[in-house]
């Protein structure tokens, strides 16, 4: 197995067997962030795989992965609406390209127009992020284009920087200095092998355990869970001109809900829950969700100096609210959480039959495919 060279100097309470607290530069503060942009679909795709540690479940975030997953197609709007819930996009792919651990194993953006020249020359043509739809004009949108605004960033925090990282995921910026080269005689273990497969354990830690970073690194197997328990949630804006309606079923005795009715608003609702990014949820939750370590990662991020620890200026603002990627915005979406919009150019060749030449043209305006609608319009029963 590659063994990647990110690491960690980890000070250890030898007695307690606990991490005091962890030492680590861009690489490994990298991907703890970028755990923040992974929509939830995705998070409980990846630990739903087994690594050093079982499949976890994702609250019933896992449940409604499943959910998709078993759905008959026939109920989608088209094929591509499963490969979306299921495989959601992360609007933050860019920043997320150059890391050095990328545990998102997503199919990378890639953007399609159709071969009708005729629809190529004019402005306001279409495009679709997936491959095999269909454009105004009846002909498939096929031809890969490669968009001149997409750069690659490097990552989240600035190259030299050092932080520390408490066992509950809260990271500040190492101000200390060598403190750890102090108290190297007090327990300091250097973890060196950390590799794709350890930075699931740790995405899977950080969702069920209290002490994630204990429990990484000392291996434990057992985990003090009690992060799942504290359930004081953050008030969640919501439009209030948007309604749905759902028929519920209770249970009389006990109020408890045995299941919905919903029409297909609902429904697409429900399942846009998957396209959302962690850090877009917990902003709508004002950074109280109910998993505490997933809490403090966000807390350390928004008190972060974005000047002197971030690779660019308007960063934090992208990660503290990442957004839903381009066309997974539902018309009616009801939670007030925003679609990236990519302001696109292409080039384009035709051959230009007055001048007797090829040219190549600049086409401004491009118009995204809209879905909008995932399931089709029929009763839905949600357990
Ligand atoms: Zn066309």
């Amino acid at each position: 197995m590659e063994v990647d060279n990110v690491h960690l100097r980890v000070l250890v309470d030898k007695e307690r067997n606990r991490v005091v607290y962890a030492e680590a530069g861009k690489d490994f503060i990298d991907v703890l962030f970028s755990f923040l942009t992974l929509p939830l679909g995705t998070i409980a795709r990846l630990v739903a795989k087994k690594s050093n540690i079982e499949p976890v479940k994702f609250g019933s975030i896992s449940s409604l992965h499943q959910s998709v997953s078993d759905l008959d197609q026939q109920y989608l709007t088209n094929q591509t609406c499963k490969e979306m819930l299921l495989n959601p996009r992360n609007s933050m792919e860019p920043y997320c390209h150059k890391l050095k651990l990328n545990i998102d194993d997503t199919e990378p953006m890639q953007y399609f127009l159709c071969l009708n020249r005729d629809c190529r020359r004019n402005s306001g043509c279409l495009l679709s992020t997936f491959k095999n739809q269909i454009c105004y004009c009846g002909e498939i949108l096929s031809m890969e284009v490669f968009p001149n605004c997409l750069n690659l960033e490097d990552g989240f925090v600035k190259e030299n920087a050092t932080f520390i990282i408490c066992d509950d995921l809260y990271v500040m910026p190492n101000v200390f200095g060598a403190s750890l080269q102090l108290l190297q005689k007090l327990g300091v273990d250097s973890v060196d092998a950390i590799e794709e497969q350890t930075v699931v354990d740790l995405l899977k830690l950080s969702l069920i355990s209290k002490a994630p970073l204990t429990d990484f690194i000392c291996k434990n197997q057992s985990f003090d869970n009690s992060n799942l328990k504290n359930i004081l949630i953050g008030d969640m804006p919501s439009d209030e001109a948007r309604q749905m309606s759902v028929k519920v079923t209770l249970r009389k005795s006990n109020e408890q809900i045995l299941f919905v009715e919903a029409e297909d608003d609902f429904i697409d609702f429900v399942f846009s829950l998957l396209t959302f990014p962690l850090g877009g949820v917990l902003h709508m939750l004002q950074g109280f969700s109910s998993l505490s370590c997933v809490d403090n990662l966000y807390k350390g991020l928004s008190e972060l100096s974005s000047d002197m620890f971030l690779v660019s200026e308007g960063l934090k603002d992208k990660l503290t609210k990442p957004l839903i990627a381009t066309q997974y915005e539902l018309n009616n979406q009801i939670l007030s959480i925003d679609a990236t919009s990519l302001p696109m150019n292409y080039c384009h060749s035709y051959y230009n039959h007055r001048y007797q030449r090829y040219v190549t043209e600049l086409t401004k305006e491009i118009v995204y495919l809209n879905y909008n609608r995932l399931v089709k319009k029929n009763l839905y029963d949600l357990n």
